[in-house]
């Protein structure tokens, strides 16, 4: 449904493989814009960022100079001829970033999460359906959340929409900033195959130095680009100056990329991939035969009146698969995710015994 809703939209091929999108995480004074716009446009950078209304955590941080910066943006733009984004979370901002002419308006995590604002912002957008539409995935892991606020756009008449990744808020010490989880990506490409998808590896790992693995990782998992902060004077930038870096840094973590072919394909790898899917199937037949094993568990635990979930049971399974998965190179978290999951199918499958037995007497 959702790709059929979609099937219009633009894709970004002009702009450059990958697309890169790159500046400041603040407009701070006119001075600190031209200067690193000038500076990402000598690295070739087409496409620059700068935030002016700064959705802080704090009330008492930088919140952004506001409309003021706009006039500095569009200096930049007359200087550099390149594209200018800015971050709206209100209909007041698309309308003033689109009567002064900004030609990319992004969405952030928390005006994504709230569908009201989002509401808001695409019915502002209906002015000009030209201008190009980023949308940060939300705050929490939440795709429906984030298709939704992409659908809003779409309604409002955009054709050119992008996605950025950017990572969920998790509560405690992590090691990004904002945890990459990626299969939900990956499942957004899935039901909108033609969905520009970015990833922004400045906000996912909250330090300049986790950028070129995180880069490196999306290009590897087929985004389409990059979003980056890069400032002119990272270490004394007024928003976000860990995850800051140079243009001159930006330039050379570009070139130490990797850009894979997408369609690369020979047969040695169409080989693997055959042989991939004959251990999927095989995976299939496992699980249908220890499925029908449990069912005859549930069973005799019906007839006996014994209980479903038996934890000294599932323990004893779990440690030794965990310690038998170790001899294959099979970390324990990953033998806890198959084994949990594996288990909580078991206990509905039985459950449902119990309760299909009772209905029946
Ligand atoms: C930003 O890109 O400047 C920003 C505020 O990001 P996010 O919405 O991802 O926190
Ligand atoms: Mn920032």
């Amino acid at each position: 449904m959702s790709s059929e809703l979609f099937h219009d939209i633009n894709n970004f091929d002009d702009f450059g493989n990958p697309l890169i999108i790159a500046g400041p995480c603040s407009a701070e004074s006119r001075e600190q814009v031209l200067t690193t716009a000038l500076e990402l446009k000598k690295y070739g950078i087409k496409i620059f960022r700068a935030g002016l209304w700064k959705p802080r955590t704090m009330p008492c941080s930088f919140e952004g100079v506001g409309e003021l910066g706009l006039d500095w943006l569009i200096e930049a733009k007359k200087q550099t001829s390149m594209l200018i984004a800015t971050e709206v979370a209100t209909s007041t901002h698309v309308e003033a970033s689109l009567k002064a002419g900004i030609d990319i308006l992004w969405i952030g995590a928390r005006t994504v999460t709230n569908p009201f604002a989002m509401q808001e912002i695409a019915d502002a957008l209906t002015s000009n359906p030209d201008v190009i539409v980023f949308v940060k995935n939300p705050i929490n892991p939440d795709i429906e959340l984030w298709i939704g606020a992409l659908m809003r756009v779409y309604n409002a008449g955009i054709r050119k929409i992008g996605a950025i990744h950017r990572g969920f808020s998790t509560y405690g010490n992590h090691l990004y900033r904002n945890s990459p989880q990626w299969n939900i990506p990956i499942e957004l490409h899935r039901r909108i195959p033609h969905l520009p998808i970015l990833c922004d590896p400045s906000h996912m790992g909250g330090k300049r130095e986790y950028i070129p693995t995180l880069s490196q990782s999306a290009l590897d998992m087929g985004f389409n680009g990059l979003f980056i902060e890069s400032h002119c004077n990272p270490d004394n930038a007024l928003s976000d100056k860990q995850q800051q870096i140079t243009p001159q840094q930006l330039n050379s973590i570009i070139n130490s990329l990797v850009i894979r072919d997408k369609s690369f394909a020979t047969t040695e790898l169409n080989l693997l991939r055959e042989l991939i899917d004959q251990c999927d199937n095989e995976l299939l037949e496992v699980l249908d035969r220890r499925m029908n094993i449990s069912r005859q568990i549930g069973t005799l635990k019906k007839n006996h009146k014994l209980q479903v979930v038996q934890t000294d049971r599932y323990d004893s399974i779990l440690n030794k698969m965990i310690e038998q998965g170790d001899k294959h190179q099979l970390a324990p978290t990953f033998i806890k995710k198959v084994m949990s999951a594996i288990h909580e199918e078991s206990v509905r499958q039985q459950i449902q015994i119990l309760n299909n037995n009772e209905n029946n007497e």
